[in-house]
């Protein structure tokens, strides 16, 4: 079996060249043609011996998930879909702003936690991702994308992934090892030198799993609230029957001894009647009054058969205000590449579609 380089970081990687007897030096030089360079090819590693290039050849491959399908959409968003050999593939979402290229990556196939407003909860779980396959998402995009004019200012960047968000399909925390590995890979100087304050975990309440990452890669922290009482959340966030609000709230306050950012982002999506009344956000602050923190405020997006709706905008309007008025940050996520479904396990939940009619669509703008 061939190994794929992307799977380790540079520790796993020095240790794999010295069981081939080679120096630790060369898996540095290796590690930076990989993920600094983008080549794939060893044959392309000019400062490496032959011997050694040759040696990698028979024993190696960089082997990022294959692409099923891309497009970018008219706001320059730009959208992959990967195969990885089970269900629909899995999918990362490029986001150019202004002043930043956010990319929101997969940690699973599917998701065990069954959100029920969530599509990739709906698919049930298939599979963790290895830490090449997290890592690959961003291998693919950063090496895509670089050199490339940004679709908003026009600027040609070396580096347009300046933000990871665990935020695409699955549950990082439920997907520990692979995701911590993976995110040393994106912060190593070696690699790909991104900000602890620039990725983001987001999880949906995985008590235990929050205080290991606090401890072994403190990165920014976002958590999926979506209700403001147990009552509420045990019904469309299911792990809250496991780890209740006040647990979660304890949990929150000890990550943030050692996160790089001085709050916690509470993401909160909202449905239409369930969660976006008066009363839940005025909850919103009395539960969250020892936590520092920001709200993200996510208009539900629609899939087929959810059972919900979108909010209106009076209701959130008015919910904003609230959070506001009690000295709340809060932001409402804009919805970009619509035109794509560029959000939230839409996309690979679409492909399930077994008329076929939304992926002959989708081919049909990729012509
Ligand atoms: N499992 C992690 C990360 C992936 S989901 C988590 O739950 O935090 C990323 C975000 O998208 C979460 O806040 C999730 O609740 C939200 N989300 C899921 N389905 C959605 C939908 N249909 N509309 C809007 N947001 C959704
Ligand atoms: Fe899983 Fe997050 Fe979806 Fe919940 S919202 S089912 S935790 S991916």
């Amino acid at each position: 079996m061939l190994q794929n380089l992307l799977d380790f970081d540079l520790e796993g990687l020095t240790a794999w060249f010295t069981e081939l007897g080679e120096k630790p030096f060369r898996a540095r030089q290796v590690f930076h043609w990989v993920h600094q360079a983008g080549v794939a090819d060893f044959a392309q590693m000019t400062d490496i011996a032959k011997s050694l290039r040759e040696k990698l050849q028979q024993h190696a491959v960089v082997a990022p998930p294959a692409i099923s399908y891309a497009h970018t959409s008219a706001d320059g968003t730009r959208k992959w879909l990967f195969d990885v050999g089970v269900a629909n593939g899995i999918e990362t979402v490029f986001i150019p702003e202004e002043d930043r290229g956010t990319l929101c990556v997969s940690s699973q196939v599917g998701c065990a936690l069954e959100c029920t407003f969530c599509s990739t909860g709906r698919q049930g779980f298939n599979r963790n991702l290895t830490v090449a396959e997290i890592v690959g998402q961003l291998w693919v995009a950063h090496h895509g994308l670089r050199g490339q004019a940004n679709r908003t200012t026009g600027e040609i960047s070396e580096r347009p992934v300046t933000n990871v968000v665990m935020m695409g399909m699955g549950e990082p925390l439920a997907n520990f090892e692979n995701v911590v590995t993976a995110l040393g890979i994106m912060l190593d100087d070696h690699a790909y030198g991104l900000s602890r304050r620039r990725v983001t975990v987001s999880t949906s309440g995985l008590v235990p799993a929050m205080d290991r990452l606090a401890e072994r890669c403190p990165v920014a922290l976002a958590v999926s609230l979506h209700a403001p009482n147990d009552a509420l959340r045990d019904q469309i966030v299911p792990i809250n029957k496991k780890y209740p609000l006040v647990e979660l709230m304890a949990a929150c306050r000890r990550y943030l001894v050692h996160a790089p950012r001085d709050f916690i982002t509470f993401e909160y999506v909202m449905l239409a009647g369930v969660n976006d009344q008066p009363e839940h956000a005025r909850q919103l602050v009395e539960l969250t009054r020892d936590v520092p923190c920001k709200f993200n405020l996510i208009p539900f997006n629609p899939f087929p058969d959810s059972g919900y709706d979108k909010p209106h905008a009076e209701p959130m309007r008015v919910f904003r205000q609230i959070l506001q008025d009690a000295g709340y940050v809060v932001t409402t996520r804009k919805t970009r590449g619509d035109d794509i479904d560029a959000a939230c396990g839409q996309l690979a939940g679409k492909v399930a579609d077994k008329s076929g009619r939304v992926m002959k669509r989708l081919h049909k703008e990729a012509a």
